[in-house]
């Protein structure tokens, strides 16, 4: 069976209304409080320019998301979720997707492997490889509504009962009441606040550990936010509170500061990944052990076949791979059901407190978690119940 063709269609359409989780609509039930999205300030890269270090969605882009599809001679349907709109819809439709026309539609190591050296001339990472990323979900998808089986068992089949998820985000006494039993924390302070940031990062991390206790593992994310010196400091600090991780707290260009963390703070388990693209930066870290936990997202670095590969790697470094945001979404999913060395399957609670997560809209056929655990779809491919046929084009 060959490619016939592979493109982009818009998800924001009225005819995807309720597809995924961005559309807003109004829960049943009525918050307690806010979510802690709303409520600021989370450390990031921009944080010492005041005119953007409120929140994150100040300067973030807006392009938004769109789906991926590819389509094979017999008119079977495989798409995917991708990020970043116009630049990335314009590789797929205009240079990646014309190129794998006609290929083997089964040959996803082939079609990845062509993409990524397709990439030479303007590089792998960043905005392509968001593009990769797109078609290689969609190409996985394909194949498994080709031989009508869910993608994780074309990886293998599950390699666990069910996934064990940890909660991200700021209301952590909601997502104790829903039966997570680890956590993460989004940092709100890094250098640009000085002393008085530093003291109120510590206090939060100290009243979080005794609201939920030792039973519970917590984490700590500092998305790109620190320098060597702060993020030595901090983890000094937070040393009696036991974190499980500290997370992504420097630049992920900059290799030289990840080895510098690594040597002035051995004890502090470091993860660290979500934005490193194809696998070179992986088996950089891996064969340095500058970090102890990798966390790829399936969306981003460049789809599921990098991630068999990376979790490859791991195995062989004796590392941990828990994959950023992979409880998100059917990719992540199927990815954690299937690959050993992944322990724990990342969830951001997408309700504040008090609206069960039920009610927030979601993918049709998608798994959410339950009392902190899940099983992901067993229908076809990643599973998704959507007629992408019905969606328009994403340049009309
Ligand atoms: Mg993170």
């Amino acid at each position: 069976m060959k490619i016939k063709s592979i493109y982009s269609v818009a998800w924001d359409a009225p005819e995807a209304r309720g597809f995924f989780g961005k559309v807003p609509v109004e829960p049943k039930t009525k918050p307690r409080r806010p979510s802690w999205i709303e409520s600021g300030p989370v450390a990031n890269p921009v944080t010492r320019y005041p005119r953007y270090s409120a929140y994150r969605p100040l300067w973030t882009p807006t392009w938004g998301d769109f789906i991926v599809v590819a389509e094979a001679e017999d008119g079977t349907k495989g798409f995917a979720f991708a990020n970043h709109g116009k630049p990335v819809a314009a590789m797929v439709d205009e240079y990646f997707g014309l190129r794998l026309a006609g290929e083997n539609a089964m040959a996803i190591e082939k079609c990845y492997d062509m993409m990524v050296r397709m990439c030479a001339p303007f590089g792998a990472t960043g905005i392509a490889s968001y593009a990769v990323s797109g078609i290689d979900l969609a190409l996985w998808d394909l194949k498994g509504k080709l031989l009508d089986r869910p993608v994780y068992e074309l990886l293998g089949g599950p390699s666990k009962d069910e996934l064990f998820c940890y909660s991200t985000g700021g209301d952590t006494d909601w997502y104790m009441e829903l039966g997570f039993k680890a956590t993460k924390l989004p940092c709100p302070f890094a250098m640009a606040d000085g002393l008085d940031g530093l003291k109120k990062n510590v206090e939060l991390v100290a009243k979080t550990r005794e609201m939920v206790g030792d039973g519970v593992e917590l984490m700590l994310d500092c998305w790109m936010a620190f320098d060597t010196e702060y993020a030595v400091r901090l983890a000094e600090e937070l040393r009696p509170y036991k974190l499980k991780w500290m997370e992504e707290c420097l630049r992920s260009e900059d290799f030289d500061a990840h080895a510098q963390l690594r040597q002035r703070a051995p004890w502090q388990t470091l993860a660290t990944g979500e934005h490193w693209f194809t696998t070179y930066p992986f088996q950089h870290a891996a064969s340095r052990h500058i970090v102890d936990i990798l966390q790829p997202d399936i969306q981003w670095v460049g789809g599921l076949t990098p991630i068999v590969k990376i979790c490859a790697i791991a195995e062989a470094t004796s590392m941990t791979v828990i994959p950023h945001g992979g409880g998100n979404t059917p990719y992540g999913q199927h990815a954690c059901y299937a690959l050993p060395v992944i322990p724990w399957t990342e969830c951001f609670v997408p309700t504040p407190p008090g609206v069960p997560p039920s009610e927030a809209p979601r993918l049709p056929g998608m798994a959410m978690p339950k009392n902190g655990r899940m099983i992901p779809s067993d229908a076809p491919g990643f599973g998704i119940d959507m007629d992408v046929g019905k969606l328009p084009r994403f340049f009309r």
